[in-house]
């Protein structure tokens, strides 16, 4: 029957056709009765929060499938042109506050759940964080879908629906621990499992030639073991703007084939436990961070995301337009989130030229115009490199794919450069050696039509830097997209009370139009609004205190200066030189050096990667630095420090709302551009930061006269490279030698000999490589200016607002207008409110 028969028209019209559902308060508490009563079957025995969570996501979550629909209508039938962003991490966080928010329902929320006897923000709380990234990356991800839903933009996320996210962190000792995520335990109420659209991925096997019917000769993958790909949608709602996009993850399945010789062997519990291993491949999210460790699973991870993402691609395209391919690069693109989804560039050819019988030629026409590779970091031991060994066992047609790909470039190279055998090595896919790998990173530039860095400075240096023979090869290939976050979350929900003092000074209209804040200049002058916003802030702050009183069980006083550094924990990030700094607070405190001093709260966190030992003891540093800052009298009052346990989406919320000072302090040339930095800035912190990534551009937005500069440049920290002399910087710095002289006897560690003994050869050691003692004395400097400029509240406060009202630029809408018109060429798509 075909699609447009007026009987299926008429019987799906009668199916799926309903009125608008209400979002009045009596609607909602209606509702929300129904739910729990009859769907979850509670009453008033429960005395969990959970079960009034579930139901208040059902109710929600109803509201925003009507508009789901009507966003996939509005879709189809204008046929837009459609983006795919997939990537291996999402780190959603939480949902709930968002969705009542970009409904448009917070209001009528709150009054109905108080009918009922419920906060709205103690269930937010009930709700565990979707921790499926690791740090930024994954988190400019779930940005990236907000802003394209609330731009109207016709993109769809594509990732996996890991059974474990990131690992919970536990403290012991002050020690890192890692527990378990099992986030799905108690259900996930936002999926909608879709079967239907279920996709089969092959492994292992052999690849093999034939002769086709007209006596073509044509490659297939034989012999292979499989595992279903099944979808799990999750709805993306724009702000108040009626589109719903999709989050599309895939689990992991075992097909239904069973091993009959192992069942006929009288082996069925055998045949059946086997099918688990099929499983595993989205069991667990791995927890590096800019860090590869050439596992196979992840690999596996790697080549079924992006099989199953690009087979259901195809298989909408074939049922809207047949097996004509001819117009496909028209209508789709693919962005590719790092390398880590870049088999997508020789499975597309695969797909194309085995399932569907086109050239290759044809095919990698379509791949050549449909793919684009972001780049994220420019640390070398980053970049993936996957052992050719494994591609051969595990992806054997991809492999053959790959190697055709790389001679027809090699062939380029050579037409180029003739006689150049050094740069066809240096930029052959394949890196020679006792174990040939697959260059990842340049399998993503040869099939890709666009390259983009993260931030002005990270873009300049991958053209100069990691890829420029490609960018000698290709110079119209490669562009810079600056990083954002979306300001629903990181502003407008996270701090209400920011929000409201905003809204009734210069409008609601900056929760969509961000730059509208640069309207607060106006009144950073006005010593009524100053005194508002210092309110604000101290709410803010008391939340935090009580936070860190909680998780930390150390007292922040509100009333001092809060100095965060929240990220992951890396040698690059150089905690190091934020501790140090502590450890020299700490030693003026004992000398007695106290006069004109600022009272400091310093807190430190994040998750270090469980195989990285070095970040494991700066942790443990942190942890006994705090113990004896806070247990020293002299430092009441004055100093105190915190190490904050399992930092998260949901923490950074109450963190950055509450922070004073934002510290942004990576090696110049090695943060690619950070994103913390941003929701600092937008809530009103002064960063204290070197020349890296996005702060170049923060400093540039705010001036220099309202940021905390410190520290080399890029470009000298790689002249410095070859003379760095950390013994003769400590004997031209007493302040720093008495601190390294503090850590190397032990002083932090009095029961722990020799625990430090890495961290202290690290500093010392004239190859470090992120010239920790070089910039310890600016940085100190800088930290002077902060805490002088903190004991002017007047002048601290207006730079508080001069900071919020430049963050414009650093919402991830600008972000994405700049992908989808320099990019993707992609128009936003309007849908109607339901009712409307
Ligand atoms: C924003 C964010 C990050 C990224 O922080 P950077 O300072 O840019 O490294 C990492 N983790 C979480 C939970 C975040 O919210």
């Amino acid at each position: 029957m075909s699609a447009d028969s007026p009987d299926k028209n008429q019987l799906s019209a009668t199916l799926t056709d309903l009125p608008p559902l209400g979002t009045d308060v009596l609607s909602l508490v209606d509702d929300f009765r129904s739910y729990y009563t009859y769907h979850l079957g509670r009453d008033r025995h429960c005395t969990s929060n959970h079960y009034a969570y579930q139901a208040l996501v059902l109710i929600l979550r109803n509201r925003l499938m009507e508009r789901w629909k009507n966003t996939r209508y509005a879709y189809e039938g204008v046929d837009s042109r459609h983006a795919y962003y997939l990537s291996l991490e999402f780190l959603m966080g939480r949902a709930l506050g968002n969705a009542t928010l970009n409904l448009g329902l917070e209001e009528s929320t709150t009054l109905a759940l108080q009918c009922l006897g419920f906060e709205l923000e103690d269930l937010a709380e009930a709700e565990q964080d979707a921790g499926l990234g690791n740090g930024g990356l994954g988190r400019l991800a779930a940005c990236f879908l907000d802003s394209c839903a609330t731009l109207q933009l016709p993109v769809t996320g594509y990732g996996i629906r890991y059974e474990y996210g990131m690992f919970r962190q536990e403290i012991v000792d002050g020690h890192q621990v890692e527990e378990p995520d099992h986030w799905l335990r108690a259900g996930n109420p936002w999926e909608i499992e879709r079967p239907e659209y279920t996709q089969r991925i092959h492994f292992g096997g052999r690849s093999e030639f034939y002769r086709d019917h007209a006596g073509a000769l044509r490659g297939r993958w034989v012999g292979t073991s499989d595992v279903l790909a099944v979808p799990y949608d999750l709805p993306v709602p724009g702000f108040q703007n009626g589109t719903v996009n999709t989050l599309r993850l895939w689990k992991a399945a075992a097909t239904d084939e069973f091993d009959l010789g192992e069942f006929n062997a009288g082996f069925y519990p055998e045949s059946v436990a086997a099918k688990n291993v099929a499983e595993l491949i989205t069991l667990v999210l791995y927890p590096n961070d800019s860090s590869e460790n050439g596992k196979e699973l992840r690999l596996h991870q790697q080549y079924f995301l992006a099989s199953a993402s690009l087979q259901d691609v195809l298989a909408r395209w074939i049922g809207t337009h047949g097996r004509d391919f001819s117009t496909f690069a028209e209508k789709n693109v693919f962005q590719l989130n790092d390398t880590h989804p870049s088999c997508c560039v020789p499975e597309l050819i695969r797909l194309l030229m085995d399932e569907h019988a086109l050239s290759w030629d044809e095919a990698w026409e379509i791949v050549r115009r449909t793919m684009a590779y972001t780049n994220h970091t420019l640390l070398p031991e980053a970049l993936e490199k996957w052992p050719v060994r494994i591609f051969r066992q595990f992806l054997p047609r991809l492999l053959e794919i790959i190697y055709e790909i790389n001679a027809r470039f090699l062939e380029e190279v050579a037409r180029r450069w003739p006689g150049d055998r050094e740069r066809q090595r240096r930029m052959s896919l394949i890196e020679e050696g006792d174990e040939p790998k697959v260059r990842m990173a340049y399998l993503a530039i040869v099939g890709s039509f666009s390259v983009n860095g993260v931030a002005a400075l990270h873009s300049r240096l991958l053209q100069e830097g990691l890829f420029r023979d490609f960018f000698e090869l290709w110079p119209e290939k490669f562009n810079n997209k600056t990083n954002g976050v979306t300001p629903r979350r990181w502003l407008a929900w996270c701090n209400p009370g920011l929000r409201g003092l905003l809204n009734e000074t210069i409008g609601e209209g900056w929760v969509a139009d961000l730059e509208e804040l640069r309207r607060l200049e106006a009144h950073a002058g006005d010593r009524g609004f100053r005194e508002r916003w210092q309110k604000v802030k101290r709410v803010n702050k008391e939340r935090l205190a009580a936070l860190v009183e909680r998780e930390c069980g150390v007292s922040f006083d509100p009333a001092a200066l809060f100095d965060v550094q929240v990220k992951r924990i890396h040698e690059y990030k150089r905690q190091l030189l934020n501790i140090l700094h502590v450890i020299h607070l700490y030693d003026r405190i004992k000398r007695g050096e106290t006069a004109g001093w600022t009272p400091r709260c310093v807190l430190l966190g994040g998750k270090a990667a469980p195989g990285y030992v070095m970040a494991k003891s700066i942790i443990k540093l942190a942890s006994n630095v705090s113990r004896v800052v806070n247990a020293e009298p002299a430092a009441a009052g004055l100093l105190k420090m915190a190490f904050f346990p399992n930092y998260r989406v949901s923490a950074m919320e109450v963190i950055c709302p509450g922070t004073d000072l934002s510290e942004q302090i990576s090696t110049a040339g090695k943060e690619a551009s950070g994103t913390g930095n941003m929701k600092f800035m937008m809530n009103g912190a002064l960063t204290i930061g070197t020349l890296d990534g996005a702060n170049i551009e923060i400093r540039e937005e705010v001036g220099d006269e309202n940021f905390f500069l410190f520290g080399l440049t890029a470009e000298e920290v790689a002249d410095t490279r070859a003379h760095y002399d950390p013994a003769a910087i400590i004997a031209a710095d007493p302040d720093l030698a008495r601190v390294m002289q503090l850590l190397e006897s032990g002083h932090f560690n009095q029961f722990e000999p020799g625990i430090f003994d890495s961290v202290v050869r690290a500093l010392l050691s004239p190859g470090d490589p992120w010239l920790v003692l070089g910039d310890f004395a600016s940085y100190a400097e800088a930290q002077r200016r902060a805490a002088t400029a903190y004991r002017d509240p007047e002048e601290w406060t207006r730079m508080s607002i001069l900071n919020t009202a430049a963050s414009g630029k650093f919402s991830t809408d600008r972000t994405m207008r700049q992908y989808a018109g320099e990019i993707w060429q992609l128009a936003p798509v309007p849908v109607l409110e339901p009712g409307g």
